[in-house]
């Protein structure tokens, strides 16, 4: 049977998260000092915090969900600021009407329909889902340039790998301290795809296409 994500669970992906953001943070801050200032650092760690509790978007459950809902309801009108000030003067009026209006929509309707039609251990629990997720953190920090869109990507990437190998290490039990016995849920979340075909396809597709704009981005 697969595993219900508790709170507990919850709190141990936040600090896998936690402690992926701060590795990349403290490595990048360690070996190249110059390259990112302090809040892009701390942009890092949270990115990685984000990224450690995001393949729980399908878990269904309560408060993780309500929390990662309330984190995205954030992230994405962040990501589209830039755009939406080609066509709109960035007032506070503005920010306040952006951001209330996109918070209830994130939280209400976008939440229910992913209640609906995700499954718990999908394709949300899996790496081509990480790798997407990357992608996105790479857009979301591109307007600061390549070095930290390619930081905030590592970043992320980090944390879902981190909650990946977290969710398969707990579908292992130690019988006597030393013969691990496999639970059903093993390899249900570092994984390649899913049972539903449609939605590996929707993945790859979208991966797909991320990693050629990111490529076009990167190009001298
Ligand atoms: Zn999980």
């Amino acid at each position: 049977m697969l595993c219900v994500i508790n709170m507990s669970g919850f709190r141990t992906h936040l600090i896998g998260g936690m402690a992926a953001g701060g590795a990349v943070a403290a490595g990048t801050a360690i070996f190249k000092p110059a390259l990112l200032d302090p809040v892009q650092l701390s942009a890092l760690f949270i990115t990685g915090t984000i990224g450690g509790i995001l393949p729980d978007l399908d878990s269904d459950t309560g408060k993780p969900l309500s929390i990662l809902f309330g984190l995205i309801s954030i992230l994405v009108p962040v990501a589209f600021l830039e755009d939406l000030a080609q066509y709109f003067t960035i007032t506070p009026e503005f920010l306040v009407t952006y951001f209330v209006i996109c918070y209830f929509i994130i939280n209400f309707p976008v939440c229910a329909a992913v209640k609906k039609i995700t499954v718990h251990r999908g394709i949300m629990h899996s790496i081509p889902f990480a790798v997407l997720c990357a992608q996105a953190s790479f857009f979301i920090f591109m307007p600061s340039g390549k070095s930290m869109a390619m930081a905030g990507a590592v970043s992320m990437l980090a944390g879902c790998i981190t909650h990946l190998v977290l969710d398969e290490l707990n579908s292992i039990v130690w019988k006597f301290g030393c013969i691990p016995v496999f639970k059903n849920s093993i390899g249900s979340a570092l994984k390649f795809k899913s049972s539903s075909l449609s939605a590996t396809f929707l993945i790859y597709l979208l991966a797909g296409l991320g990693g050629v704009h990111i490529l076009n981005q990167l190009a001298p």
